[in-house]
């Protein structure tokens, strides 16, 4: 995703671009049969929940249109959120349009985009896509600081070029590559603490279904599992559950029925997993080994390497249930080619101003998800009887508040929803003392779970001693 939006947009800034792509999959004739059939064993996300925040459909509109008009040729929807602003003593009409003009999330399988993506990129005018090209390392000139000139690739040989971005995602070798061009890229790193269950279905009468709270999406984190559903195209939902990776009596949630039992065990995913309403259009997928990692292109304030520059999920992973990842990896290829057009004759400045860019914009967003995640998982060890982590970093307002007191304050509202779609950096609520003591004035409705890790174990069928650990 990072590079192919990362290369439509610097083909059409004017460069030439090569993306290699390691997998040689054939382009699927349309997109239901990308959603049933396009085996990409690198990118096994694809087959999970599609929420794609404000943000990335901000930068699809402002430097993509066209990709965002084909989505929506293709089905995808648009969900202007100001649609969903609480009615409140304030009214939603006291809230400046400004702030909401861009609060518009989108609703796209993930299939659905990268199939629109790639036939994109397939017309774009100095765009070559090789796919089948997996890149085995770097080729770099030495110096104070070594400066990158190309990559090496298992079949297709050595490709100089004057800049090279590493969007190879998650399982990205760049650590290593750097390290053998004598810069390293050290980063942080922690576990998400969750294994997610993901199956779509295609809802049969859309008029029928309520509505979603929070325009395509339904988020619940309840005492020791969450559960989720996103509104994509064409009338598909993805309903996704997810649990500790130490919750074993969970763990056949990968068996479709087991996991149908489970969602209609929590009453606002139950409309979305009943036969009369919906049908499943695909198999349960599974995904665990998640990893919130955050590399950093910057040592003392100065480039670790020239010439490279690590974008998406090769710079920064966030739990996904937070659905930042694509928003990161789209506004990581704007900040990428506008920092090459400011600076076209200098690599030492044009890696400052990208890496600074890039390290600005991800690191407040990668902070925020792992403390709210630290705060999850103790609540989530402390149902299952497991013994206590550490605490979570300290923050003036944890998200479940903040999303609770925008139900009774429309400003509220409109703030929580701008930071969770990373229109706004999310210290503007989390990390806002007067904000703070506002909502502690408003004496929020208390917070309450539509159902419990107990509710579930009780739908599968798990023995009464293991509902109440
Ligand atoms: C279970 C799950 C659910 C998610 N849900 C959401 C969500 O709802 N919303 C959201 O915003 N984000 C979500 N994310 C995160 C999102 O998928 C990623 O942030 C996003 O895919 C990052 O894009 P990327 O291009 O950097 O990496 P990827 O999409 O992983 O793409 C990397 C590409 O590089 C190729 N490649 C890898 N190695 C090489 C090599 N050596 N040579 C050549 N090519 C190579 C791969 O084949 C692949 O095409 C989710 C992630 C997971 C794991």
């Amino acid at each position: 995703m990072a590079g192919l939006t990362c290369g439509l947009m610097l083909a059409r800034a004017g460069r030439r671009v090569t993306v290699l792509e390691r997998d040689g999959a054939a382009l699927p004739g349309d997109i239901d049969e990308a959603a049933a059939d396009w085996a990409r064993p690198t990118v096994p996300q694809v087959q999970h929940a599609p929420g794609f925040m404000a943000l990335a459909r901000s930068v699809l509109a402002r430097r993509l249109p066209d990709v965002l008009d084909d989505l929506l040729t293709h089905g995808a929807r648009e969900f202007p959120l100001r649609e969903w602003i609480p009615s409140t003593p304030a009214g939603a009409d006291a809230i400046d349009r400004a702030r909401t003009d861009e609060l518009i999330s989108l609703g796209c399988r993930r299939t659905t985009l990268e199939w629109v993506l790639r036939r994109c990129a397939a017309a774009q005018p100095r765009l070559t896509l090789v796919p089948g090209a997996t890149v085995t390392g770097l080729m770099w000139r030495s110096g104070p600081v070594p400066r990158v000139i190309g990559v090496r690739t298992r079949a297709h040989g050595a490709l100089r070029t004057d800049v090279v971005i590493d969007a190879s995602g998650r399982r990205t070798e760049v650590d290593r590559w750097a390290t053998d061009a004598g810069a390293g890229f050290p980063g942080w790193d922690e576990h998400c603490g969750l294994v997610v269950y993901t199956r779509f279905y295609r809802v049969r009468d859309m008029s029928a279904m309520p509505r979603m709270p929070r325009g395509n999406a339904t988020v619940l984190v309840l005492d020791g599992c969450a559960a989720y559903a996103f509104l994509a195209d064409n009338d598909t939902v993805a309903v996704v559950l997810a649990r500790h990776p130490q919750d074993d009596d969970l763990a056949d949630l990968r068996c479709p029925a087991v996991f149908e039992a489970a969602a209609a065990a929590v009453p606002p995913l139950a409309p979305w997993v009943d036969p009369t309403r919906t049908e499943p259009i695909s198999p349960v997928a599974v995904m665990g080994g998640l990893r919130a990692t955050m590399r950093f292109p910057l040592r003392d304030g100065r480039p670790r390497l020239l010439g490279m520059h690590a974008i998406g999920d090769a710079l920064a992973t966030t739990n996904p249930a937070y659905g930042r990842g694509a928003s990161l990896a789209m506004a990581h290829g704007e900040i990428v080619t506008d920092g090459l057009a400011a600076e076209p004759d200098s690599p030492l400045r044009q890696a400052e101003l990208i890496s600074h860019r890039l390290t600005a914009l991800t690191l407040p967003h990668w902070l925020d998800t792992v403390r709210h995640d630290r705060g999850r998982i103790s609540l989530w060890r402390a149902t299952l009887g497991l013994p206590r982590t550490a605490p979570p970093p300290r923050m003036s307002m944890p998200m479940p508040v903040a999303a609770a007191a925008g139900a009774v304050d429309a400003d509220i509202w409109v703030r929580v929803a701008r930071a969770v779609h990373m229109l706004d950096p999310p210290q503007s609520v989390f990390d806002h003392p007067a904000l703070a003591a506002r909502i502690c004035d408003l004496d929020p409705p208390p917070l309450t779970w539509p159902a419990r890790r107990a509710d579930l174990l009780a739908a599968i069928g798990a023995p009464p001693a293991l509902r109440s650990a």
